[in-house]
C-alpha cells in the first residue's frame, strides 16, 4: 500500500454531492452520495472536480458578472481583474472560500464538504417513502467509495441500521478484505469495468485490472448481488476486440450476475472540465456524446452472451 492509499483509507472524505431522485444509480428512485476523491484518473471522467479528494473551486465565466467583489476579498490575490476580465490564479488559490461567499451571480463554488454520518443519513431519510413506493434507495457513489474503504463500510453499515436499500458504486480496485466487510451491508454492487486490457487499465486508467477482475469474481463467489457498468468510450474500449473481450468475459458469469448497464459516453462533462481549471488536460474536447444505437455492436453480443433487456439484465443507460 502507498503513502497516498493509507492518507486515503485513514481520512473522512468529503462530500462531493448528495443528489436526490435519481433515476440511474439503481433500481427505483434513489439519494446518491457522491464522496469526493478517486485513485483513478479516467480522461474521460464526467466529474472531473471529484477526482481529487481536496476542496475545489469551480469558476464560471458564463455566469461572472464582473463586479469585482471576489477581487476585494481574495487575500492571495489569484483572484483579479486583468482589463474587462476577472482571471483566477489556482496556482497561489488557497480554497479558502472567500470569494464565493460574495459572489452573487454564483459563478464560483466550492467543490467539497464536510458532512458527517448523521447529517448523511438526516438527509437520506428525507425521501425514505419514495424508495417505499419505487423499490429504490441509496447509493454511495464518487469519485470511489472504496478510496475510502473504511468510511464507505460504516456509512453503508449505518443506512443499512436504517432498513433501507443500499447500493454502492465502484471499480473495486481496492484491497478484498474491505469489500469482504462491505459486502455484509450492501444490497447491490455497482462495478465499473472500464476495459478488459491490463496495459490500458494501468497506463490509461490507474490501477491493477487483475485486482478489479478478482474482486468482482470474490463477491459472486460470496453470493453478492452485482451489476456491472461498461462505460463506451469512442476510441478507448469500442472496438470488436474489446466488446468481445467484454462479452466472453461477462458471458462466463452470467449466472452470478444481476446484469450489465452499458453507459454511452457523453458530452455534457465538457462544462465541468472547463470550469474546474482543467480543459487543457481534457482529452474528449471534440468528442460527441454516443447514441443508444452506437453501442448497439455491444449490447448484440452480450444479449448472445445470455443477457436480456426483458429481464432488466442488460440495459443501455442504467436500470430505471
Ligand atoms: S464576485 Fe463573482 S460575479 Fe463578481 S467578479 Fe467575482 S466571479 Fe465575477
Ligand atoms: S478561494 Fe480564496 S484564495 Fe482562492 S480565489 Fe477565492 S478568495 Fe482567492
Amino acid at each position: 500500500m502507498d503513502e497516498k492509499e493509507k492518507i486515503a483509507i485513514d481520512r473522512k472524505p468529503l462530500i462531493y454531492n448528495i443528489q436526490r431522485y435519481s433515476i440511474q444509480d439503481g433500481p427505483g428512485t434513489r439519494t446518491t452520495i457522491f464522496l469526493k476523491g478517486c485513485p483513478h484518473k479516467c480522461p474521460w471522467c464526467h466529474n472531473p472536480d471529484s477526482q481529487s479528494a481536496e476542496k475545489e473551486l469551480l469558476f464560471d465565466t458564463e455566469k461572472c458578472t464582473g463586479c469585482g467583489a471576489c477581487v476585494e476579498v481574495c487575500p492571495t490575490g489569484a483572484a483579479y481583474r486583468k482589463g474587462d476580465e476577472i482571471l483566477l490564479d489556482r496556482k497561489i488559490c488557497t480554497n479558502c472560500g472567500k470569494c464565493v461567499e460574495v459572489c452573487v451571480p454564483g459563478a464560483r463554488e466550492m467543490i467539497g464538504q464536510e458532512t458527517s454520518i448523521e447529517e448523511i443519513i438526516k438527509t437520506a431519510k428525507q425521501d425514505e417513502m419514495f424508495f417505499a413506493s419505487s423499490g429504490g434507495g441509496i447509493t454511495i457513489s464518487g469519485g470511489d467509495p472504496m478510496y475510502f474503504p473504511e468510511f464507505t463500510i460504516e456509512l453503508a453499515r449505518r443506512l443499512k441500521d436504517e432498513m433501507l436499500h443500499v447500493a454502492v458504486e465502484s471499480a473495486v480496485g481496492c484491497q478484498w478484505k474491505y469489500l469482504d466487510e462491505l459486502r455484509n451491508h450492501v444490497d447491490l454492487f455497482l462495478i465499473d469495468l472500464k476495459t478488459l486490457d491490463e496495459t490500458k487499465y494501468k497506463e490509461v486508467i490507474g490501477g491493477s485490472l487483475q485486482v478489479v477482475m478478482r474482486n468482482l469474481e470474490s463477491l459472486l463467489e460470496a453470493g453478492a448481488s452485482v451489476r456491472v457498468r461498461i462505460p463506451v468510450i469512442p476510441g478507448f474500449n469500442d472496438s470488436d476486440a474489446d466488446y468481445d473481450a467484454f462479452s466472453s468475459y461477462l458471458g462466463a458469469l452470467r449466472s452470478g450476475l444481476e446484469g450489465v448497464d452499458i453507459l454511452p459516453f457523453h458530452s455534457y462533462a465538457s462544462k465541468k472540465w472547463k470550469i474546474s481549471g482543467k480543459w487543457d488536460e481534457y482529452k474528449y474536447r471534440e468528442t460527441e456524446s454516443l447514441q443508444p444505437e452506437e453501442v448497439l455492436g455491444l449490447a448484440k453480443r452480450l444479449k448472445e452472451a445470455g443477457f436480456s433487456g426483458k429481464d432488466s439484465s442488460l440495459t443501455i443507460g442504467g436500470i430505471l
